[in-house]
């Protein structure tokens, strides 16, 4: 059904609430194959509309089609692919033992939707990060009223476009707009907030949340270490390293941001990396800048930023590695690493989000933790090396939503893994069933069984017998 309501192109997002929270409520018992058959209606739309999305993220931030094709639709495909498989398992409920104090009493855990959701999505991944939440919603049972980004209005319009096409705005609605509509939907009393964005943002997010008690996903950023010990292979993690930074140009949340390298390996690291980032943008030697495969910075805003970053470094005394050139009329920088750097510059102060890649170096692997809990706990951590007992002793020394061993950023693909950051890098999981559970109430449900009440024998007037059966239940249970 093709919706052709010129006002959906700006409703009025009371409006569009207050008719979720209705649909909401007949959702609620939505079977498995209602839910399902939401979800394919969106898995069809995509496999008719791919070269429209291809086109929108070109247009936005000149994002190559191979990268558009990996991270922003084979994210949401898996997505839903996976809830299909998995949703009926998910919606079951699960009955759960019964500890001897309950004896008599039988209970499971129900989940049931939230209800009405709000999804605010963040441009760096536009399409990805507005429909995979989107799929945990509908597979959950919520309805969804979605504020994509302002800064990727290709894709947002083509978002919004999909969405009128194949819900009803009772159903499924975008609101487009910029920080001001933002602010208007988080005063309604949503049943959930999935908020992917800044940590700064996210703050004023969960601040909203706090007048209508609505819980929150926040899926945040920071800065992501990579540590690399003194018996990582080199060239493997090089090329790990270039693709995982490089890929969206570096704007993406669990790209690495820093490197923390044991001495006796920076050269040969920071060799390795040339080598990788020259095989995988500029093979003919050409110059990176022809490469098609590098999308581009989002705008001139970030641009200056990062620009900016690089000139702070370089005014404190970072030396140059690689690259280091930009075009601020094609809004291009080099991928660029840089050494000889510290706290005192930008580039280690902030989320970089961009080309620029700081390589730092540590002689003991507890200094390169210490340095790591020296700063808000990351989105993601990534460490490369093969002694067992180092890696063990990174693992349970450091704190980051999400650890990757010998590698870096695939892990966003795995399904069965929950994602998302810890306090400064987000709150709560998403993806698969960590997502299906975002935007549902776990309900315990007990049920008397036998009739048979113990429990009057502990009511008052508390007697002798009250006093002892209490004093055995603290002492057996
Ligand atoms: P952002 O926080 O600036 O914006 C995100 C969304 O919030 C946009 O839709 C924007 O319109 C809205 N917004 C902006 N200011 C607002 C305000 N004051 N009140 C209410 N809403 C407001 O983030 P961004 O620049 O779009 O994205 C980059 C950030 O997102 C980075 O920090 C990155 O690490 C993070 N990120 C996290 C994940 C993740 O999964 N954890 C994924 C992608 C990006």
């Amino acid at each position: 059904m093709i919706n052709t309501d010129s006002s959906l192109k700006n409703p009025n997002p009371e409006i569009i609430f207050r008719s979720q929270r209705e649909t909401s409520r007949e959702w609620r018992n939505s079977s498995y194959e209602e839910r399902v058959s939401r979800l394919k209606k969106i898995r069809n739309w995509i496999k008719d509309n791919q070269q429209a999305i291809r086109e929108a993220l070109k247009n936005d931030f000149r994002k190559p089609e191979a990268e558009t094709d990996l991270s922003e639709i084979f994210p949401v495909t898996a997505e839903i692919n996976h809830s299909i498989k998995n949703l009926k398992k998910w919606m079951k409920p699960k009955s759960v033992s019964t500890p001897l104090p309950m004896l008599g009493t039988s209970s499971k855990t129900y989940v049931e939707p939230k209800g009405t959701s709000l999804i605010i999505s963040p441009w760096n991944y536009p399409f990805n990060l507005t429909i995979g939440p989107l799929i945990s919603a509908l597979s959950a049972g919520c309805t969804a009223v979605i504020k994509p980004s302002e800064m990727t209005p290709h894709t947002s319009e083509l978002v919004s476009k999909m969405i009128s096409e194949l819900f009803e705005p009772s159903e499924v609605a975008v609101v487009l707009g910029e920080v001001e509509v933002s602010t208007e939907l988080l005063k309604l009393p949503f049943d959930h907030i999935f908020f992917t964005g800044s940590p700064a943002v996210g703050k004023i997010v969960m601040k909203a949340a706090t007048e209508n008690l609505s819980s929150v996903t926040l899926e945040l950023g920071g800065k992501s270490p990579v540590i690399l010990a003194e018996d990582a292979d080199c060239k493997d993690a090089a090329e790990k390293i270039v693709w995982g930074k490089y890929v969206n140009c570096g704007q993406t949340c669990i790209a690495p941001d820093y490197i923390l390298v044991h001495d006796s390996l920076q050269e040969t690291l920071i060799l390795e990396l040339k080598v990788a980032l020259q095989k995988m943008y500029d093979p003919d030697y050409t110059g990176i800048e022809k490469s098609p495969d590098l999308a581009r910075i989002i705008n001139d805003k970030h641009f200056e930023r990062l620009i900016g970053t690089i000139e702070d470094a370089l005014s404190k005394g970072t030396e140059i590695a690689f690259g280091g050139k930009y075009n601020p009329e094609t809004r291009y920088i080099d991928p660029t690493l840089l050494t000889k750097v510290d706290d005192e510059m930008q580039v280690m102060q902030e989320e970089i989000f961009g080309p620029i890649l700081p390589i730092l170096s540590y002689s003991t692997l507890e200094e390169a933790i210490e340095y790591v809990n020296s700063k808000p706990k990351p989105l993601a951590l990534y460490y490369f090396g093969k002694n067992q007992e180092n890696t063990s002793k990174v693992l349970k020394e450091t704190s980051s939503g999400n650890t990757v061993l010998n590698d870096c950023v695939i892990h966003f693909l795995h399904l069965e893994l929950p994602f998302g950051g810890v306090n400064n890098s987000g709150i709560g999981k998403a993806h698969g069933y960590h997502g299906f559970l975002a935007f549902s109430n776990e309900k315990g449900v007990l049920k008397q069984r036998v009739g048979l009440n113990n429990a009057t024998l502990l009511r008052p007037p508390y007697g002798i017998k009250a006093k002892q059966i209490i004093a055995s239940l603290i002492k057996w249970f």
